[in-house]
Parts: structure tokens; C-alpha cells; sequence
């Protein structure tokens, strides 16, 4: 998708309108148009980068302060009782907006929102499996060297 689209671009340059909540140098905050709960909100970075794996480190860093900085102030706004941060990249992760975003999503008891996976859910138990386990992380280690 070409910058000129994007309607997280549009938001930046002040073409689109949005309930701003923050800005600085490098990030930008503001409510999700369509919340799936109460408060729910965005972070972004006010450069286009389609997904993290485009994404410097540091401008990473740079949206993940102003993440926590806003989940403090929209849980002391709200008192939700919990509070999920999400970020998907590719539409398999169910990313719709190819502009790199972390959700501020207020959780509620009982609120149903199905992000929740069972941690006691038994996938694969191949990938579970301890040589398995090892063996993946040498390989995503020799990655990061
Ligand atoms: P995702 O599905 O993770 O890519 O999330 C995209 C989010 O952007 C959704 O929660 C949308 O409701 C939200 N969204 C899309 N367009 C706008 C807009 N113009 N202003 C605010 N939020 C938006
Ligand atoms: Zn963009």
C-alpha cells in the first residue's frame, strides 16, 4: 500500500481525523474507531512501517513508551480490572491496518473478547516437546546474533 493511503498516514498528517490522545517526536495515540471495549485506544509510530519486521528497534522502544505510558493512564481512567496490550503483523495475525499499531485494549470480567487462547490447551505436542523446544531456540537465537 502506497504511504499516500494509509489512513494511520492520513492521521499524522492531520487529513483524517482522530480523538488524539498523545503525540510526540516519533509516536502518536489515539481512540480505536471502533472499540471492541471501553477506552480501547492505538499507538503509533508517525512513520509508516507496515509491520515490526520493517521496523528499527528503536522506533519499537520509541511507541512502546508512549504504550506504557498510556495504559497507565487509561487503566487509572477507567479501572477495567485488566488490560491487554496487542500488536499484529500480517493478516493471518488479523492485522487490517497495514500501519505498524499496538492496541491499549481495557479488559473486563467477563467481556468474552477472543484474544484469549486456553493456556492448558494441549496444540501439537510436538512443539511442546523438550528437543523440539531446544532446537527452536538455537535456531531463533542464531538469528539474533
Ligand atoms: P488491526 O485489526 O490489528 O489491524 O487493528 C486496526 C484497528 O484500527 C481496528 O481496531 C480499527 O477499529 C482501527 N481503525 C481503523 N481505522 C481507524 C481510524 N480511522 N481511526 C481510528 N481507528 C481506526
Ligand atoms: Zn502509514
Amino acid at each position: 500500500m502506497a504511504v499516500a493511503e494509509c489512513i494511520f498516514c492520513k492521521i499524522v498528517a492531520g487529513s483524517e481525523e482522530c480523538h488524539e490522545l498523545y503525540r510526540d517526536e516519533t509516536t502518536l495515540a489515539f481512540m480505536d474507531i471502533h472499540p471492541a471495549n471501553e477506552g480501547h485506544c492505538l499507538v503509533i509510530p508517525r512513520a509508516h512501517f507496515a509491520t515490526v519486521f520493517e521496523m528499527p528497534p528503536q522506533s519499537f522502544a520509541a511507541v512502546a513508551a508512549t504504550v506504557a505510558k498510556l495504559a497507565r493512564a487509561v487503566n487509572e481512567t477507567l479501572r477495567p480490572g485488566g488490560l491487554s496490550l496487542l500488536q499484529a503483523n500480517g493478516e493471518i495475525a488479523g492485522q487490517t491496518v497495514p500501519h505498524v499499531h499496538v492496541h491499549v485494549l481495557p479488559r473486563r470480567a467477563g467481556d468474552n473478547l477472543p484474544i484469549n487462547w486456553d493456556r492448558n490447551r494441549v496444540g501439537d505436542p510436538v512443539h511442546a516437546d523438550a528437543v523440539h523446544l531446544a532446537a527452536l531456540a538455537r535456531r531463533i537465537r542464531a538469528r539474533l546474533e
